[in-house]
């Protein structure tokens, strides 16, 4: 493929296109904003949205629109097209300077958690200059934020933004510590890693689970799973590298780095990771990423699953956020060296980090926690719902020396050779990895691997920005007042490091003892969404976010409720999808089955006296006694869900969808699965597991 070049980043308003377009003063003076991260000068507005309305129109572009990112996970966005009428009312196609900065789509019909009235429907989208501009579906797409009439933030996009001005504050007072009065800015940088699942088109649309929910609510386990690890990295069926390639070509085209692709565990998922870029544009493109799956795969008669647990038994989808920070010089403050042991700008961001870790395990376990994501962590290769860090052997024994204050000999890098000559040698990382853990070093950054793949990162990224910030900020405080700074920063290490040390585990994540050990050692263990989102609006987390401007208490409220709001909805959903399928089409399925078999014990009777009908009524028994339960636990469910409308308190609600409804499904399910697997094939109303993994 020799266009890649050309191909990439074609249907973006990039750098190359800007310093080509734009006047050189106002290339300037909008690259200086953005580099700095300042508010641009209006009066350049006008020329910006000409020159950007001529380049897209050149790309075939009739519309634009303001895309942004409500609470929803999703991006919304709402086209106008470039027609408008001058003085004399003639035709004429224009896009304006205000048009670019502002918009104002109706906020009543985003969640915002009571923030906004339905009677009061003002909202605004400001244009975002840190992310480009792109042309997609012959529209032109202008990133912005998006927030009520009094400026709260309505979406995810606002709070990711104040956490990186946050931690660029916080960072900065650290490095120029270091002496390093060079740098002007500090960027956090992520390579979010996307997992999903591709399953034929044709067997969705006779799921109704799928459809509705996006997941299986029942299905038997095939005989063959990903017990013989054949899946991993396997060779890619030609339909599915059909389908990448598309991908890839379309997000290359519209800016961004996949880099990656490939086979995942389970039979049928699959993984993609662009290049990491500045945290904002991560966001942004991970969200671009999700969409033109989703549209590539109907292409290819497919349908893309973005859900964390679409099949149970088998591998949920995560989404691995690598994280690192970087100065405008180019420092990768996570960057350990040739000399570990002596690097303290390194070992003072680790231990800011160990020690944010530590105090907000809450903030990180809610940042990840939805009704999908609470079905995989914990269960088959997925961390589990316990916050901890894995720092690998050679970090972890260089800590041991720190709080001992003894000396250290840092390895680097060996070389390693695989035995034959013939293959040369290579060199071996210092670290070996943990697949178990949730929050892991991996050589420069850091990998957070709790996040659920259907999740926007910028919820997780504000946090992460948010309490790493907080960390610096109370380094900032000690060091600055430091009279012997080489001898304070080795003890400030030293202490954070001995304080926090409990967050720290290199073992196997998804063990058994490790739950024991986690609870010996004060660590939170929250396995669910409704009893976690109550945490978000703490005191303690109230104050840290109103100390960074990241969240006000009334925004941080309004999350907390969005949220759990989210939460009932999407079980109720799945609770009414279930019924219907058991009622319409599983009882009656199980009873049609069950009559055939009766027909045959009677025509067998009637034959002859001595034809045997033994199987037949063993299996007619057992699967009345299946349907007669199917049917009882069915009303269970229908009662459940109304009852549920008498309760006020939305987080009494969640504990009730958690609680009940959750496991009357669950009952539900499992005898279902057995009544599937002793019901003849035709009679089944849904493609099974089998066809749904392995038939594409
Ligand atoms: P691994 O195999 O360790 O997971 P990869 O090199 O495949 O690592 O990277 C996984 C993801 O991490 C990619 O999206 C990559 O761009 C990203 N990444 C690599 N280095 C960094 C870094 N310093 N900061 C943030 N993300 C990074
Ligand atoms: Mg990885």
């Amino acid at each position: 493929m020799n266009d890649i070049k050309e191909i990439f980043g074609s249907c973006v308003f990039s750098d190359e296109v800007m310093l080509e377009r734009l006047p050189e003063e106002i290339y300037i003076s909008l690259k200086t904003a953005i580099n700095e991260h300042k508010s641009i000068d209006r009066s350049i507005a006008d020329t910006v949205a000409d020159a950007m309305k001529n380049w897209a129109m050149e790309k075939g572009a009739t519309h634009f629109t303001h895309w942004f990112q409500p609470m929803t996970d999703i991006t919304a966005e709402k086209h106008d097209s470039f027609v408008s009428t001058d003085k004399s009312g003639k035709m004429i196609l224009e896009f304006s300077g205000k048009e670019l900065i502002k918009g104002e789509p109706d906020a009543s019909s985003f969640p915002s958690g009571g923030l906004r009235a339905t009677f009061e429907a003002r909202g605004y989208t400001a244009w975002d200059p840190s992310s480009y501009a792109f042309v997609k579906d012959d529209t032109l797409c202008i990133p912005t934020a998006f927030c009520s009439y009094g400026g709260e933030a309505l979406d995810q996009k606002t709070p990711l933004l104040r956490s990186m001005d946050a931690i660029n504050k916080q960072a900065l007072r650290i490095v120029r510590l270091f002496g390093m009065n060079d740098v002007k800015h500090i960027n956090t940088m992520v390579g979010p890693e996307q997992e999903y699942f591709l399953v034929d088109k044709d067997m969705f649309y006779k799921r109704p689970d799928l459809v509705f929910c996006g997941r299986t609510l029942i299905g038997a386990k095939p005989p063959k799973g990903q017990e013989m690890e054949d899946h991993y990295f396997g060779v890619i069926k030609p339909r599915v590298a059909a389908f990448m390639r598309d991908l890839d070509k379309k997000l290359w085209s519209l800016g961004v780095m996949a880099k990656t692709e490939h086979n995942e565990a389970a039979p049928a998922q699959h993984e993609l990771a662009p290049i990491f870029t500045n945290t904002n544009v991560a966001a942004d493109n991970n969200q671009l990423t999700m969409e033109i799956m989703k549209k590539t795969a109907e292409k290819h008669g497919l349908v893309c699953l973005l859900h964390e647990k679409p099949f149970a038994g088998v591998n949920g989808s995560g989404k691995h956020n690598n994280w690192s920070l970087y100065t405008d010089t180019g420092v990768n403050l996570l960057k350990p060296g040739k000399n570990a042991s002596s690097n303290n700008l390194f070992l003072i961001t680790l231990a800011a980090i160990i020690k944010a870790v530590d105090e907000h395990q809450d903030l990180l376990r809610i940042s990840v926690a939805s009704a999908g994501n609470d079905l995989r962590l914990g269960a088959a290769e997925a961390p589990p719902a316990i916050i901890s860090m894995y720092l690998g052997d050679e970090l972890d024994s260089l800590l041991e020396s720190i709080i001992k204050g003894e000396h250290h000999n840092d390895i680097n890098k060996t070389n390693m050779s695989v035995g034959t000559d013939i293959i040369p040698s290579i060199r071996r990382d210092n670290t070996d990895r943990n697949r178990t853990s949730p929050f892991a070093f991996t050589g420069n950054k850091f990998e957070f691997r709790m996040l659920g793949s259907a999740a926007s990162i910028s919820d997780t990224n504000t946090v992460i920005n948010t309490i790493v910030a907080d960390a610096f900020c109370s380094f900032s405080d000690i060091l600055e007042k430091s009279k012997d700074f080489e001898k304070d920063v080795k003890e400030l290490i030293k202490n954070t490091i001995s304080k926090h040390k409990r967050i720290i585990f290199n073992g196997d994540g998804y063990s058994e003892s490790w739950k024991k050990e986690a609870k010996a050692r004060g660590l939170l263990n929250i396995s669910n969404t409704a009893e976690a989102l109550p945490l978000l609006s703490s005191m303690k987390n109230i104050a840290l976010f109103g100390k960074y401007g990241v969240f006000n208490e009334t925004e941080l409220r309004c999350r907390e409720e969005i949220r759990l709001e989210n939460y009932c909805k999407t079980v109720h959903i799945e609770a009414l999808t279930l019924l219907q399928m058991v009622k319409r089409d599983i009882i009656p399925a199980i009873s049609d089955y069950t009559d055939t078999l009766c027909e045959c014990i009677y025509n067998k009777r009637k034959a002859s006296g001595d034809i045997d009908s033994f199987v037949e009524e063993t299996l007619a028994k057992s699967l009345s006694v299946k349907n007669t339960e199917l049917l009882s636990l069915a009303s269970k469910l229908e009662e459940a869900v109304v009852d549920v409308k008498k309760i006020k308190d939305i987080t009494d609600c969640a504990l009730f969808y958690h609680d009940t409804v959750l496991s009357i499904m669950k009952k539900i399910r499992d005898i279902s699965d057995k009544s599937e697997l002793e019901v003849k094939r035709g009679y089944w109303p849904y493609p099974t597991y089998d066809d749904l993994l392995f038939k594409i």
